[in-house]
């Protein structure tokens, strides 16, 4: 196996077997020891593991997990690391698989709920990095914890609460079920090639849900509110989904229940007065 903290040996690696790396698909290998070694030390691996790594490259840090841990399905879309993939780690470990393709589509051929993983996992194409977390909690795929390299302006998105300029859809979708910690900035230097931007380990924790309140309701409220961010509430409401869905006096209604007023705008709501506003919703009548 290759050292995948050299530069070199990697090159050398593409180069024999004619293979080049591709911007367009977000390919910055982790070079960085002490920054696998990290993330790899969040994923909590047993033996008992059903682990999902997507983009896993040319396999730095999957060899690893796949002596650990019971499965791993490998998420890829560049054929000539699948074919290095096969060749070098699924022809060894019969407990490795790859999934080939898009991994915004591909996931979804195991949308089934004995079929989620105890932990998804990578260093992820940035260009997809949002859609990709946001489609698992959006249909309800929540495995217990879910460890990322991601951008680092992304990471401080995911984390935002109210009225901090990072606050957005996607902060409310992964703080309904998660608990999300930023472990550490990594530096562009971890990478190869050295990428444009910084990148943050994140890691998420399953937390018990709330309940006594539609998700539906609430992934509907979340994206209305913020599809014009300076719009107020109310005029974000009436040109929204919501309104498909519900009478809008109905809607109104579970606003002024909860107390909150249609002239604030989305971005000053904590998460906790979503959830309430969409239990009074379930419960208020016209
Ligand atoms: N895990 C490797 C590492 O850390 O060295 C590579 C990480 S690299 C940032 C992102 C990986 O995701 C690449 O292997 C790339 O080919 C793959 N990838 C990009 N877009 C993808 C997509 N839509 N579906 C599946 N894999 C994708």
């Amino acid at each position: 196996m290759i050292n995948f903290n050299s530069v070199r040996e990697i090159q050398d690696l593409l180069e024999i077997n004619n293979l080049a790396m591709s911007k367009r698909f977000g390919q910055n290998f982790l070079i960085s020891e002490q920054a696998r070694e990290q993330l790899i030390s969040l994923l909590d691996l047993t033996d008992d593991s059903k682990i999902w790594e997507i983009g896993p490259g040319i396999g730095a840090m999957s060899f690893d997990i796949a002596r650990r841990a019971k499965s791993l399905y490998l998420f890829e879309i560049d054929k000539g690391f699948i074919r290095l993939l096969n060749e070098n780690l699924v022809s060894n470990y019969p407990n490795t698989q790859i999934i080939e393709g898009d991994i915004l589509k591909t996931w979804k051929s195991f949308l089934n709920p004995i079929d989620i993983p105890d932990v998804i996992f990578g260093n992820l194409p940035y260009y997809i990095s949002g859609s990709i977390i946001e489609g698992f909690i959006e249909h309800n795929f929540l495995p217990k914890k879910m460890v990322f390299t991601i951008q680092k302006e992304l990471a401080q998105r995911l984390c935002a609460t109210a009225n901090n300029k990072n606050f957005s859809y996607l902060s409310l979708v992964c703080q309904l079920d998660y608990k999300i910690e930023i472990i550490k900035t990594i530096s562009k230097n971890c990478f190869y090639p050295i990428p444009e931007v910084e990148s943050s380990i994140i890691e998420m924790r399953l937390k018990t849900s709330e309940d006594g309140f539609c998700r539906e309701d609430f992934l509907l409220l979340a994206k209305d509110l913020f599809a014009a961010r300076r719009k107020t509430i109310q005029n974000n409401l009436k040109s929204g989904n919501l309104a498909k869905k519900y009478d809008i006096d109905r809607i109104f209604k579970a606003f002024s229940d909860a107390n909150i007023e249609l002239s604030r705008r989305g971005e000053t709501l904590e998460i906790g007065d979503y959830m309430e506003i969409c239990k009074k919703l379930s419960q208020a009548s016209c």
